[in-house]
């Protein structure tokens, strides 16, 4: 009921609904709504300001995200998006996605048909709100994360708008702060056991195929062992991927490439004798270390000796396999080649391990100390450094300080934005590993093939295309990132190489781009894309 409720009262939005002033102009509004947009002071607040933009004028609101994406970005999705979710029970205006709760179970068809451009719809992106970015289980206040991607699929990849669908699955939550909100906007319910819930996602996802048959499902902030298990479940059997685990995975190893390839030409050493520290081994931590296991293998390693290429720490220090008690997912990279004394001190693990690359998944604020980075430096001329934990409060290291302490040698790249900054009359540009350059091109390209599913190989092949989208300034000013403001073409580019690794492995359900040359294939690819103001695009 609370679905279609959202749903019927979901109105086209319209500009104006009195007359505008004679001397109107569009050029004019645009700089006035950008100055309001800049005139509020607080991150939630400009969140809201764009939100009511949004639903003002859509087609205003998506072409200032497009040309100004290096500024909006950060409010429609991480970091301030986190604020949103937080607080969202409060700040609600208005439905804007689709909730499906635990009491819609045995009739999810019925409410996903409530959906007003069930036809249309191409790409949805799920969340149970169970692990919403770095704060936990906030419920039905998962909505925004859902809202705020497909926003960057948007901007990012031209979809239109009226063929995404934001979903928040309602089962409950275990923060009983929300449970105890009178206005918490969820069911107010602890969550289901994992029989209910398997059966929720099982219905779910035959209800969806039906519902939607051309639709691409993006799954996004499940809790770790569900994210997991729902995309083992369902990818060999949907068009499916899941964000967090294969999205970062390729936007880090994609980052690699090209930092690798820049400390190798610094030192000499082959990339095969690239040697990575994970500092940090939960579930980002050791999903992201088995993506950079390809690294290896594209450079000619096998499987075993690529693992070998690969070091992970815990808070209990260098992980290895006599560790009493070592949980499951720690013991793919537990080293079987260390036999002294338990080595807990980071410095005295890279001294022991001699690292090229330190990648932070810790959430340790501020971990890499100067005297961690001095160490990384005095083992490398150029150290890869990539303190990846969101947001900044957690980072493991600020750009500027990584800067200063190698004297402008490091190779870095972040989980949260930093801002350039000019040192010794040379402007550092930091690179960020932001999943929003990967998943717009990823599901632009599964869509464009009409894959049956998603397989590993398309994922790889979107992080090389992503490596090898650079342009000539990019790569003169070594940048392991291309600009955001790039973004369309880079994921038109990545589409391709999605859409060919589809081809490769069979999935693909437009055999007539089977013929078709890359150039071609790639103008395609690009006047597919929707803009806020131009032709309608097929998505
Ligand atoms: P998690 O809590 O599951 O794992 C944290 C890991 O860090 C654990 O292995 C823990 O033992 C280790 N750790 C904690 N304190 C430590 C210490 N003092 N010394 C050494 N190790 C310590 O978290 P997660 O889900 O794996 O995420 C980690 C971070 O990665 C988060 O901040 C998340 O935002 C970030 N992340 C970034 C991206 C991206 O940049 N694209 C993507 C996913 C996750």
């Amino acid at each position: 009921m609370q679905a279609q409720l959202a749903v019927a009262s979901r109105a086209t939005p319209k500009l104006f609904t009195r007359v505008p002033p004679p001397n109107f102009s569009n050029a004019t509004h645009r700089a006035r709504c950008l100055a309001q947009l800049r005139s509020k002071t607080n991150g939630l607040e400009k969140y809201i300001y764009l939100n009511g933009l949004k639903e003002r004028d859509p087609t205003l609101f998506y072409s200032l995200l497009y040309d100004n994406m290096r500024e909006m970005v950060p409010i429609l999705y991480t970091p301030t998006v986190g604020d949103a979710c937080q607080n969202y029970s409060h700040i609600w205006r208005r439905p804007e996605g689709l909730y499906i709760s635990i009491g819609d179970k045995g009739r999810i068809r019925e409410v996903l048909s409530t959906w007003p451009h069930v036809r249309e719809g191409r790409i949805a992106v799920v969340t149970d709100g169970s692990r919403i970015l770095g704060l936990g289980d906030l419920g039905a206040n998962g909505l925004p994360i859902s809202v705020g991607k497909l926003d960057l699929y948007i901007a990012g990849a031209g979809i239109r708008p009226s063929s995404t669908v934001p979903i928040c699955l309602d089962l409950g939550t275990s923060t009983q702060k929300y449970l105890d909100d009178p206005l918490y906007i969820g069911v107010r319910r602890p969550r289901p056991s994992a029989e209910e819930m398997d059966e929720f996602m099982i219905e779910f996802m035959a209800a969806m195929k039906d519902v939607f048959p051309d639709l691409l499902v993006q799954f996004e902030d499940f809790s770790t062992d569900n994210a997991f298990k729902y995309l083992d479940m369902f990818r060999n059997s949907y068009r499916c991927f899941n964000d967090d685990i294969q999205g970062t995975g390729a936007v880090v190893l994609s980052g690699f490439l090209n930092a690798a390839r820049l400390s190798s030409k610094a030192s000499g050493r082959p990339l095969t004798e690239q040697r990575i520290l994970f500092f940090g081994a939960g579930s980002a931590g050791v999903g992201v270390a088995k993506q950079l296991l390809s690294f290896f293998k594209i450079n000619g390693l096998s499987e075993e000796d690529a693992t070998k290429q690969i070091w992970t720490v815990d808070s209990k220090g260098l992980i290895t396999a006599d560790r009493k008690g070592l949980q499951e997912h720690k013991k793919f990279f537990a080293r079987t080649d260390y036999e002294g004394p338990p080595l807990t001190n980071l410095i005295d693990i890279i001294n022991y391990v001699q690292p090229t690359a330190l990648l932070g998944l810790s959430t340790m604020r501020n971990a890499f100390t100067k005297d961690v980075v001095d160490a990384m430096a005095a083992h490398n001329p150029r150290p890869i450094i990539f303190p990846l934990s969101n947001p900044v409060s957690l980072c493991e290291v600020d750009y500027e300080d990584a800067v200063e302490w190698t004297n402008g040698e490091v190779i870095f790249a972040s989980g949260s934005p930093y801002t350039p900054f000019e040192r010794n009359a040379k402007t550092f540009e930091p690179g960020q590993g932001n999943n929003m350059y990967i998943f717009p091109g990823i599901g632009l390209g599964t869509l464009l093939s009409k894959s049956s599913r998603v397989t590993d190989t398309m994922v790889e092949q979107a992080s090389i295309a992503l490596a090898q989208s650079l342009n000539e300034d990019e790569k003169e000013k070594e940048l392991v990132y291309p600009r955001l403001n790039r973004i369309r073409d880079i994921s038109a580019k990545i589409a391709l190489a999605v859409v060919r690794a589809a081809q490769a492995a069979s999935v693909d359900g437009s055999p007539a781009l089977r013929h078709v040359a890359d150039n071609a294939l790639l103008e395609y690819i690009k006047e597919q894309m929707w803009h806020p103001n131009g032709p309608k695009s097929r998505f």
